[in-house]
């Protein structure tokens, strides 16, 4: 008997239009457990080096996890792995919302999918029963349209769909993919991948409950975090102020991403805070399945021309910079405005801001002139301008071609020098958090598989003090001693090498960073014990650190294999310099040095050959990856 897991992963070839079912051994489960980790495997043993991402060899695979699906809360996530059309590497994408737990109940642990349709289809799965079909109706309509017609067509409200929008139709190199509505597998252009293989959605429903080991157990901690949800100030930040909260302490320190990271300086910055947010914007708050926390914000604008629908969902840290200060607008409700076009085209908002606001300063330097932009003046602050370019990237108009091949094509084809003015790790576009601020998220960036991301690991301030949540409630994982933001010595690196491996695991089994410490106030105690009284093993700690080393060093091999090397683990010069203007001014540069022998060290403790930094055949071994020796041999 299988607790947590149904036992079945679906495998789907578009181009013959075959599936099939695979029903591995709980080893397998036990190995692999499900997201990042199980997909991983499919993409090392099925898929050839060096496919083409947007060809039909490309895998592209959903993966849940052994404890998706449970009702506890935050833990309603699912990851879509293949190989990402922007970096070239291992691609990767993690989702909250319902979509995952209902795949689970539908009866499957995973979905890989193979080849491609001659034309669109949508995947139909209704409590273990496939039914490709016809997706020519659909093409061309944003994700709003699709659900309804969707749900409309398969008479049934509670289906759950995950699907692309024109982005991900078109092929931009940075499109998501999207759950009712709001809830993304946002990076690395996933979306593009589903759109080569020409399938809009899956649809699924499922009836079947998932059977948990220790159902009593598992409502009796959920009843537990969720009495403290309100009152512990974490969570209950995450509800009232959200993710927006984080942009005050930002702009108020001078590191507030701006003008395409020419500054941190942005002296418009109350008029983004989560206070002006929740005052001018906000509609409400939703949540995902089965999670008491509720911090998705929801925003609604009735305005003539200015229509936000609140369908979409509302912008969150990320996309308030990225949409906002960074291409120099301070005005909420464009920003509101752009990230729901963004949403129901389905396009990552950091990348769209990303490349907008590199086009920008390319245009404020002279390579680009109106000629280029069709007419459009593309200056730091023309809200306009934001909204008309990401209509041009979704539909690969003009210079929104350009764009839509990510901000490191798109700056080869420039030339005249432009590459200086972006900023990417393995071609991903970093995301809106400074490393000169926060050295070991700047670790991450450099080493993450799937570039820049900041979902990574935990952030440097939980660990700052003796009183952070990190030091006072991680002691579990031998993290005793409190670590400066911008210390980058051995404390760093080897703290940041634990909650790497440790943000891991939440990834591969969906628990959302937001439920559990450092972030929240599930304890990590009260996670282990919901894992085991989902799936009846009596696991630890160690096994589930050893499983998330375990998929690091699979994404690390995939990459190798790739052509990825050390020269790859690297961060945007800019920060080895310092801060211009505000309250940074003349300092914060990291020291380059510094950086590149914690680098070193990383590799070192990671157990990878500290030159290359390639995993070394008795890590493999011990990770119980002999089968990937070959891989690094060569
Ligand atoms: S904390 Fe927020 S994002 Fe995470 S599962 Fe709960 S509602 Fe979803």
């Amino acid at each position: 008997m299988s607790y947590g897991y149904t036992g079945n992963i679906l495998h789907l070839d578009l181009s013959s239009k075959k599936h099939w079912i695979e029903n591995p051994a709980e080893n397998f489960y036990r190995t692999y457990w499900g997201g990042r980790a199980l997909a991983l495997y499919y993409m090392l043993n099925q898929m050839k080096p060096h496919t083409d991402p947007l060809s039909p060899d490309n895998l592209l695979i959903f993966a849940p996890s052994v404890i998706t699906g449970v009702s506890a809360p935050a833990i309603p996530r699912y990851t879509v792995c293949a190989k990402s059309p922007l970096t070239g590497g291992q691609g990767e994408a993690e989702a909250g919302g319902w979509w995952g737990p209902e795949l689970k109940k539908a009866g499957f642990d995973a979905i890989i999918i193979r080849g491609s349709s001659s034309t669109p289809v949508y995947l139909y799965i209704k409590d273990g029963k496939i039914e490709i079909k016809d997706a020519t109706h659909l093409w061309g309509k944003d994700t709003g349209e699709t659900q309804r017609i969707i749900k409309e067509e398969l008479t049934d409200d509670k289906i759950r769909i995950a699907q692309i929008g024109p982005a991900g139709e078109n092929l931009v190199r940075f499109a998501n993919i999207v759950n009712e509505l709001k809830h993304f597998n946002g990076r690395n252009g996933l979306g593009a991948v589903m759109g080569s293989k020409k399938l809009k959605a899956i649809a699924v429903r499922g009836t079947k409950p998932i059977e948990l080991y220790n159902k009593e157990r598992v409502s009796q901690i959920t009843k537990e975090i969720t009495k403290r949800v309100m009152d512990n100030p974490l969570s209950r930040d995450l509800r009232e102020i959200g993710t927006p909260g984080v942009v005050r302490p930002s702009y108020e320190a001078g590191c507030l991403p701006s003008y395409n990271w020419t500054t941190g300086y942005f002296k418009e910055g109350e008029n983004l805070t989560a206070e002006t947010y929740n005052k001018t914007i906000l509609k409400g708050t939703k949540g995902c399945y089965a999670c008491p926390i509720r911090c998705k914000r929801v925003v609604e604008i009735n305005e003539p021309g200015l229509k936000v629908d609140p369908a979409y969902g509302g912008p969150e840290y990320e996309s308030i910079v990225s949409l906002g200060s960074l291409c120099g607008i301070s005005d909420l409700k464009y920003i509101a405005k752009a990230n729901e076009l963004c949403n129901k085209y389905t396009m990552d908002t950091i990348s769209a801001g990303m490349v907008i606001a590199f086009a920008m300063q390319c245009y404020q330097e002279g390579l680009l002139s109106k000629k280029d932009t069709g007419g459009i003046e593309l200056t730091f602050g023309n809200k306009e301008a934001v909204l008309k370019m990401i209509e041009k990237i979704v539909h690969r108009e003009g210079l929104g071609d350009l764009l839509s091949q990510g901000s490191y094509l798109a700056s080869q084809k420039i030339g005249q020098g432009s590459e200086k003015f972006i900023y990417q790790v393995k071609g991903q576009e970093i995301p809106m958090h400074d490393p000169r601020l926060k050295t070991g998220v700047g670790l991450q960036y450099a080493l993450s598989d799937y570039g820049a991301d900041h979902m990574k690991a935990a952030h440097d301030p939980f660990f700052k003090d003796k009183d952070s949540v990190g030091i006072k409630e991680m002691k579990g994982l031998g993290i005793l001693e409190p670590v400066s933001p911008t210390d980058m010595g051995q404390k760093k690196v080897t703290l940041f090498k634990l909650l790497d491996i440790y943000w891991t695991v939440f990834d591969i089994l969906g628990v959302c960073d937001f439920g559990y410490v450092p972030r929240s106030v599930g304890t990590m105690e009260e996670l282990l014990e919901i894992i085991r009284s989902t799936t009846g093993w009596r696991t630890t700690w160690f096994e589930l650190m050893k499983l998330g080393e375990r998929s690091i060093n699979m994404a690390r091999t995939y990459n190798y294999r790739e052509g990825f090397t050390s020269q790859d683990d690297t961060l945007p010069e800019i920060f080895y310099h310092n801060f211009k203007s505000g309250p940074l001014d003349g300092q914060g540069a990291i020291d380059k040095k510094d950086f590149e022998k914690a680098l070193r060290l990383r590799y070192e403790l990671m157990g990878w050959n500290a030159d290359t930094g390639i995993p070394t055949t008795a890590k493999l071994i011990e990770l119980g990856l002999d089968w990937l020796i070959d891989e690094v041999s060569r």
